[in-house]
């Protein structure tokens, strides 16, 4: 077992590896994100350590809700965050929008193609003739 000190509250806790936070601030995790979230809607172009401040939730954790994709920046010009694939400033998530739907098109068109093939490689057309020959039996 891990044992770690909360990242909030610096208490020794037996960590599962991933979690930074202990349980009991796990537990108030979810009110922060309420907070961080209404603030950002209240003040859209809010800052990053301005939210933090007055949240009273670490920047850390901010930005952890938003590559999580739990969070978006509304009408800010700070963007804190840099799109995975071209590095472009975005709001939420990990890719930019561009990136996102280029993604998801070369994802689509990808299965499409699988969709489209037919069985013609060997070993497609022994599993096939395999199963028929097995049915008959
Ligand atoms: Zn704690
Ligand atoms: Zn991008």
């Amino acid at each position: 077992m891990d044992f770690k000190n909360c990242k909030e509250c610096g208490k020794v806790f037996r960590s599962n590896g991933i979690s930074k936070i202990c349980p009991k601030c796990e537990l108030e995790d979810g009110e922060n994100y309420e907070k961080v979230k209404e603030y950002i809607y209240d003040h859209p172009g809010a800052t990053l350590p301005e939210v933090s401040e007055k949240t009273d939730v670490s920047e850390e954790r901010i930005l952890y809700y938003l590559r999580e994709g739990r969070l978006e920046i509304i009408g800010t010009s700070s963007m804190i965050l840099d799109c995975e694939r071209c590095g472009r400033g975005i709001t939420t998530g990990r890719y930019c929008k561009e990136c996102a739907s280029e993604l998801e098109r070369g994802l689509k068109s990808g299965f499409s193609q699988i969709e489209n093939k037919k069985p013609t490689s060997r070993s497609k057309n022994r599993m096939y003739t395999a199963e028929i020959k097995n049915k008959n039996k």
